[in-house]
């Protein structure tokens, strides 16, 4: 096997280009075609390492679940033609099993996974004796133990070289992410496991083309090791994930340019300031969406209810009474007159709302001052 990349030494794989690991492929492999060109395609863009699903772990039933093993030679056959280190997820020890037959080089543990611990450790003990590196994606939910237990079994399997991604979160708050950064979880990952390299898998969190680059951007900034990136040559044709998908040039392009971002950003770049920012941020576009969805319950509720059967003043207290006691707890409110009461503009950073959004929020506040459940239910 001729191969530049050698992967028995992880700094040799992870650390690449300007010191980034860049991870690219399909979302899944679909053919020897499909694989072999988007991986020639992506050989100028300087990836570290090729990915490409063969098992998808998939929400609901019937639709594309992967070509199964047989993909794992068409995936290896690629690597072999353009001198790349090769991936791909394994959920079972069957799978596990099936890619170290097909020296498949790195494995993954995808986040559905993850979020399992008897899963995690049945292929770890599969792994008992095997010297390959494991990248271990974060659980599906805002669990940083989970993710911690993953790669403490994995490890304690005797694996040595073990990098986490970061994929992104699903919450019950609606985003417009499909799965939502927390940045907070993975920085305290790496504060935890200071040794643990962490990649960023922006395609998974922005579940479209759109927000690729300023997640990937983010990740850079954060100090993440990074990026795993979908990449399908015609990515319009996709069988899984077809929306979030960079053909090889877009990523190329992409990749270019986040690189030169964060070279020229770190230097003079406050990190933790930044990262507090990032923070305060994602707690904004959760209020407002809160506030929004609240917004629209109230419009409900005001529209079964009429004058006469309205809420019954007894009610209106008792909510009042609650929902103060909780601000209170929770010190947002003053205590009287050596500070005064926070209004719910004043705790959202002003970046985060434009001029008209400002004005409409301020006005809807001076409105649900009134005791009355009609302006509260305008705003
Ligand atoms: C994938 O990388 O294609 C995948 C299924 O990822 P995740 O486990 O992050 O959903
Ligand atoms: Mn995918």
């Amino acid at each position: 096997m001729t191969q530049s990349k050698e992967v028995d030494k992880f700094s040799h794989w992870l650390i690449h280009r300007a010191g980034k690991c860049l991870v690219a492929g399909p979302c899944s492999v679909e053919s020897e075609e499909q694989i072999l060109g988007t991986a020639k395609e992506l050989v100028p863009s300087d990836v570290t390492l090729l990915r490409g699903g063969i098992w998808k772990p998939r929400t609901r039933p019937g639709s594309f679940e992967g070509i199964g093993e047989r993909g794992l030679s068409w995936l290896k056959r690629a690597g072999r033609a353009t001198n790349l280190p090769v991936a791909t997820q394994v959920a079972t020890p069957a799978h596990v099993q099936q890619c170290l037959n097909a020296e498949i080089d790195v494995l993954w543990i995808g986040a559905r996974t993850t979020t399992s611990p008897i899963a995690v450790q049945e292929i770890a003990d599969s792994l008992a004796g095997v010297d390959i590196p494991v990248m271990i994606k974060n659980p599906m939910n805002p669990d940083l133990g989970l993710w911690i237990g993953a790669i403490e079994r994995v490890r304690r399997a005797g694996i040595k070289r073990v990098v986490a991604v970061h994929r992104g979160f699903s919450t019950h708050i609606r985003h417009k992410y499909r799965n939502r950064p927390l940045w907070n979880i993975p920085l305290e990952l790496r504060h935890r496991m200071p040794e643990i390299p962490i990649l960023c898998d922006p395609s998974h969190i922005s579940g479209t083309q759109l927000y690729i680059a300023s997640i990937a951007q983010a990740a850079l900034d954060v100090g993440l090791d990074g990026l795993m990136i979908e990449s399908h040559w015609h990515p319009e044709a996709a069988l899984s994930d077809p929306g979030q998908q960079l053909s090889p040039a877009q990523f190329g392009e992409l990749i270019g340019q986040v690189i030169r971002n964060s070279e020229s950003a770190v230097a003079s770049n406050d990190r933790e300031l930044g990262n507090l920012w990032r923070q305060v941020d994602e707690i904004d576009a959760d209020l407002i969406t809160l506030l929004s969805h609240r917004v629209s319950i109230l419009r409900q509720v005001e529209a079964s209810t009429s004058e006469e059967n309205g809420i019954s003043r007894k009610t209106w207290a008792s909510i009042c009474a609650t929902r103060l006691m909780a601000a209170t707890v929770r010190q947002l409110l003053g205590n009287g007159e050596s500070k005064p009461g926070l209004c719910v503009s004043d705790c959202l950073h002003r970046r985060t709302l434009s001029g008209e959004s400002r004005k409409l929020l301020l006005h809807s506040e001076t409105n649900s001052n009134s005791d009355s459940m009609t302006a509260e239910g305008t705003a």
